[in-house]
């Protein structure tokens, strides 16, 4: 395979070069033929927050569509994804050159909790049984869904008894697991607390005192920029419940002062999409150019994204040996996000694909 030089402006490292060798991240020039690659560098994109198994209809999906979620991905500059939440493992449909998997295994929710045909659904009693469950399929991480509109009560409110959470996540974390949370109202967030979760999804209900709470002890959170800002939709969509439309929109008008306070608490954040099958339309860049307009600085996002956000799950950055997983841009996506739409060329397992354009 070609080996390739890379210089320009390297982000998430000190090092002015590096070399691509046989796959894998060097710090020596190699024998022979090298192409040089130069350009605003980073470790490949991290989205934290994507579906590529997740089907919506409860039949499981044709290998060659995970597939093309995963190209499609990669082509946005993603090389690493969670992808918290789907019924098949799209681990499973990875080959070298498509982005590595963290898969969490199945959502879990109550009966009538969840969007239909996506969750297990059990009931309190057997959520010990079924994060564990969930936990035996997954690379690490599962996801339980925190809080969903009630029906009854017309209102997004919690979906467990917090005893079964903190049963659960204990039971997961005994096994050397770690769980994440969906969550988008503050009555869930002491619950998750007293549990003590690892990951919290969208995070809209947290309080300056939560968020505090959750940088103190680092817990990540993912802010789903892109996803928040279709609250006004979901508000329409359950315009029959006046209660969550309240919330909804009273959330949705106060989405950039929370991420502001989210911004300041220190907390560990990493970048998601929420993404399924639409990935072709919608992916990381979106995310970075949402979270940019809505207050972050270029900086945050792209290190959230990038070699923050690995380093936080647990993947390489520039470490010497280690698969060379890179996202190249012609100029700086510090100075203008919207490079990130136009990756120049996207490296992983040492393999170059062209990127979007
Ligand atoms: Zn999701």
């Amino acid at each position: 395979m070609a080996n390739y030089r890379l210089t320009g402006t390297l982000r998430g490292t000190v090092r002015a070069e590096a070399w691509i060798v046989d796959g894998v991240i060097a710090y020596r020039p190699p024998q022979g033929r090298v192409i040089n690659i130069r350009g605003f560098i980073y470790p490949g994109l991290l989205d934290a927050h994507t579906h590529p198994g997740l089907n919506r209809d409860g039949n499981l999906l044709p290998h060659q569509e995970v597939r093309r979620r995963l190209e499609a991905l990669r082509s946005w500059g993603v090389t690493a994804v969670r992808d918290s939440g789907g019924q098949q493992n799209p681990g499973d449909d990875r080959s070298d050159g498509l982005p590595r998997i963290i898969h969490c295994g199945q959502h879990i929710s109550r009966p009538r909790r969840y969007t239909r045909h996506l969750a297990v659904e059990v009931e309190p009693e057997d959520l010990v049984a079924q994060a564990l469950n969930e936990y035996e399929k997954s690379d690490g991480w599962i996801k339980i869904v925190g809080d969903w509109i009630d029906r009854e009560a017309g209102d997004n409110l919690p979906v467990w008894p917090r005893q079964a959470l903190v049963e659960a996540v204990a039971a997961v974390h005994e096994r050397g697991g770690k769980v994440t949370v969906h969550s988008f109202c503050t009555e869930t967030i002491d619950d998750l607390l007293e549990a003590r979760v690892d990951g919290i999804e969208h995070g809209t209900g947290m309080s300056a005192e939560h968020l505090q709470e959750a940088a103190h002890r680092g817990i990540l959170i993912t802010p789903t920029v892109h996803q928040i800002r279709r609250f006004p939709e979901f508000a329409h969509a359950g315009a029959r419940f006046p209660k969550y439309v309240q919330r909804m929109l009273g959330m949705d008008a106060r989405r950039r002062e929370h991420l502001e306070l989210m911004i300041e608490s220190g907390v560990a954040m990493l970048m998601g999409t929420d993404t399924a099958e639409n990935v072709t339309e919608v992916a990381m860049p979106h995310e970075l150019i949402d979270a940019v307009e809505d207050g972050f600085s270029p900086k945050l996002a792209m290190a959230n994204a990038s070699y923050d956000g690995r380093r936080r799950l647990g993947f390489p950055t520039w470490e010497e040996g280690m698969p060379a997983d890179f996202v190249v841009y012609g100029n700086d996506p510090e100075v203008g996000i919207r490079q990130t739409l136009t990756p120049a060329s996207v490296f992983i397992d040492g393999i170059r694909f062209p990127g979007k354009n």
